[in-house]
């Protein structure tokens, strides 16, 4: 008998739209063969309001690739379409808050079915940046230097706020970069050169986040490692990303032409390994599972390796970095599909 896999994609997050990209491929890949002959796919579409839809529906995003924004009836937050409790193992495909930060893994946790990827713990300290970087810090992996802010700091009295900016440019200098901490895609992250700039960057991120992280720039090649496994994980050939811009902001991470991939990078054999032990180190400080992708500052002149970020449920779309990355390293992208389902299925029996 086959499996029913619950493919769970859209949400309340900015990147709705990558993550339908993403759960298309994964359909696909799980309605060919071989696939075909051990799983079902059971799809279910979070719509922007919160609300689960049927497999019918779902299909139908699938289908047309575009988000449905207006639904005749309104979400019921407790109530889920009945073919949830047909699934047999989640792959929740959802980025973002709501979905990649151990939400929806808490609620499938309570479900008692096993599913794709980390669970709450590394979900929700990789999610949030500033968390994560006290991780990273405490399992002596090297990144930039960073003040954390809190939304409440940033909006408080005319005492307050130009202190909090003294301290940042003390700390870190221009250029820095000003982020909310719990978001991807590059979603209001700003690059600051200057006071004025990093005022306005303070309260526009302020506004997706209660928490905000300052992180000291770089001037570094950005290289991307993808990580697969639960106890044991691999790490893949390494990849970099080239562009024009002045970042990876979101605009380059989703026009198509703006940003080049290189896999593997073109990088000393020492680096490249490096890059893929601390990648390891990462995802098990971090105590993720069966996938993620780590994200690298490589600073060619001097040859430091700093960490960047993770992230616990990566764009998945066949062309994306990650499934790339371990086309690369001999897995192709429905074989991926089918060991993150297996390694789901692995950790649940233990
Ligand atoms: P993702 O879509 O990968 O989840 P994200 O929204 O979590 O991205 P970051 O990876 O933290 O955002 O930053 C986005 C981009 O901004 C980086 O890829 C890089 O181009 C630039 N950037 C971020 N932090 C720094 C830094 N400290 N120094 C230099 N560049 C940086
Ligand atoms: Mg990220
Ligand atoms: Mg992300
Ligand atoms: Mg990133």
């Amino acid at each position: 008998t086959k499996l029913n896999v619950g493919l769970l994609f859209g949400g309340c997050s900015g990147e709705h739209e990558v993550s339908i990209s993403s759960a298309r491929s994964i359909a696909q890949a799980l309605t060919a063969e071989p696939n075909a002959q051990k799983y079902k796919l059971l799809p279910f579409y979070i719509g922007k309001d919160g609300g689960w839809r049927s497999p019918e529906i779902a299909q139908q995003v699938l289908s047309s690739g575009t988000a449905i924004s207006v639904f005749e009836e309104k979400p019921n937050r407790w109530q889920f379409p009945a073919e949830v409790s047909a699934v047999d193992v989640w792959f929740p495909m959802l980025h973002g808050p709501n979905g990649e930060d151990g939400t929806v893994q808490g609620l499938l946790k309570l479900m008692q079915v096993p599913f794709v990827g980390s669970e709450v713990l590394g979900s929700s300290a990789g999610m949030d940046k500033i968390a994560m970087k006290m991780v990273f810090a405490q399992a002596g992996l090297p990144q930039v230097n960073y003040v954390a802010v809190t939304r409440s700091q940033v909006w408080s009295n005319a005492c307050v706020f130009p202190k909090l900016c003294d301290e940042i440019e003390s700390q870190l200098g221009y250029p820095c970069f000003v982020k909310p901490a719990n978001l991807g895609s590059s979603v209001g992250i700003s690059k600051v050169r200057t006071r004025a700039e990093l005022e306005a960057a303070l309260d526009n991120a302020a506004s997706y986040d209660r928490r905000i992280i300052v992180e000291a720039g770089v001037v570094a090649r950005e290289i991307e490692c993808a990580v697969l496994g639960n106890e044991q994980p691999k790490a893949s050939v390494v990849g970099e990303i080239t562009f024009q811009s002045d970042f990876y902001d979101y605009e380059t991470k989703y026009t198509v032409g703006e940003a080049e991939w290189f896999i593997p990078a073109d990088l000393p054999p020492s680096v490249a390994s490096e890059i893929q032990e601390r990648a390891i180190q990462a995802f098990m400080a971090l105590d993720c599972a069966g996938l993620a992708r780590v994200d690298f500052f490589y600073v060619e002149s001097t040859g430091e390796v700093l960490i960047n970020e993770i992230n616990t449920l990566p764009g998945f779309t066949a062309t994306s970095m990650y499934p790339q990355m371990w086309v690369t390293s001999g897995i192709p992208y429905p074989e991926l599909v089918d060991q993150l389902i297996q390694l789901a299925l692995a950790r649940h029996t233990k």
